[in-house]
């Protein structure tokens, strides 16, 4: 018999940092958490010195059953969560292609775990996996086909693990068996995304090849006309590599307003300025937007569920959200809005899809796909 597993540490390796949680499964807890910085610019010289210093900090712990690992990109390769073997770092190193800022230090974190944990087995979790159940409609590009066969263009969406947390809990909070379960999730931090979500299923999900498309973010412009991409890029002779900083790092929240923080924002548009006002409306409109597509696409939500940092905590943006959304039968509950950082329902009970608060935990969902692919 198969010892059962207790101790699971969840790394998320970035290229300047790497960040930890240890769970005792078993008890259900949260035994230890924290944060590397600095790797290769002042601090550890690699991810395998900032994984010594995480032994440190945990008192040079024996009894680690496995480790889960934060992935970004697992392509149209891994459509789950796997346990890390030769053939599967193989696979992994070829996607670098999809994210090469990402998928260098995710994966170094796995080879430094193998180094410094041996024998523990280490699974690796994908941002992705959750929306590789989008049908063809929702995922390809009107393009020519070509680029899909020789280049793998076409949606893949991210905040995959924070989509199925919430879908998980979602769930048990509606007493609804998954697989039946309709619902719009709605991850809002400095990165967005929403997701429809059909008999427990991903169906389509606002993030594209990368997570440039969508909804309006911190630095992030989400949709664009591609051709007003191609016109700056012209009057201005910027290259590929300009403009994808120019919309991934100074366009949304932060061109707008010149914050890509919301409560900045908040505080600002309250002392009368416009900019902030225009940015607060722009954005609440797009998320309405796709709230009122994916009901469409799911044939009618059981809930629409908001989480990440401005889900979870502004009161004033789901208020301009939920607002918009009278057409659906929704109305808000505004005493009930003031909630943060907890479950909650936000909407009267006379409203038709109640809008429920769920706090997201992706460092959990990691750590149960862990015990649940080595289970198997
Ligand atoms: P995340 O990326 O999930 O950490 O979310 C970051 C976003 O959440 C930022 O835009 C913050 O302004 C917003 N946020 C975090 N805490 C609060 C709060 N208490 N009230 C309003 N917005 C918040």
């Amino acid at each position: 018999m198969k010892k059962a597993i207790d101790k699971v540490l969840v790394i998320n390796s970035g290229s300047s940092s790497l960040k930890y949680q240890l769970f005792s499964m078993k008890k259900g807890e949260r035994l230890a958490k924290g944060l590397v910085e600095r790797i290769g610019c002042g601090g550890p010289k690699d991810h395998t010195e900032a994984l010594k210093q995480v032994v440190a900090e945990l008192g040079n712990p024996k009894d680690i059953d496995a480790i889960g690992h934060r992935v970004l990109h697992g392509a149209e390769v891994f459509k789950d969560s796997v346990k890390v073997t030769k053939k599967v770092m193989a696979e992994c190193k070829k996607l670098v292609k999809f994210g090469p800022l990402h998928m260098p230090p995710n994966l170094g974190g796995i080879e430094a775990c193998e180094k410094i944990f041996k024998g523990v087995p280490n699974v690796a979790v994908f941002d992705t996996a959750f929306h590789q159940t989008m049908p063809d409609c929702a995922a390809m590009y009107a393009i020519d086909p070509k680029y899909y066969k020789k280049m793998g263009i076409r949606k893949y969406g991210f905040h995959g693990t924070s989509h199925k947390f919430i879908v998980q809990e979602a769930a048990k909070f509606l007493k609804k068996p998954l697989a039946k379960l309709n619902v719009v999730t709605c991850h809002m931090g400095n990165g967005s995304s929403f997701a429809a979500v059909k008999n427990g299923e991903c169906v389509d999900t606002t993030m594209g090849l990368t997570p440039l498309a969508g909804l309006i973010m911190g630095t992030r412009c989400g949709d664009i006309d591609t051709a007003a991409v191609l016109s700056i890029m012209d009057a201005e002779k910027k290259t590929p590599a300009e403009m994808d900083t120019i919309l991934n790092k100074k366009s949304g929240l932060l061109a707008l307003t010149g914050s890509s923080d919301c409560r900045d924002i908040v505080s600002k548009a309250e002392k009368g300025d416009k900019m902030a006002e225009l940015a607060l409306e722009m954005l609440a409109y797009r998320m309405a937007l796709y709230i009122g597509a994916y009901n469409t696409v799911i044939g009618g939500a059981d809930a629409i569920i908001m989480t990440g940092g401005i889900g979870e905590n502004s009161t004033e943006v789901r208020e301009r959200i939920v607002n918009r959304l009278g057409a659906l039968g929704i109305k808000l509950d505004k005493k009930a809005n003031k909630i943060r950082g907890q479950v909650a329902v936000i909407s009267t009970k006379a409203s038709k899809i109640p809008v429920v608060i769920i706090p997201t935990n992706e460092e959990l969902m990691i750590a149960r796909d862990t015990v649940r692919v080595l289970g198997e």
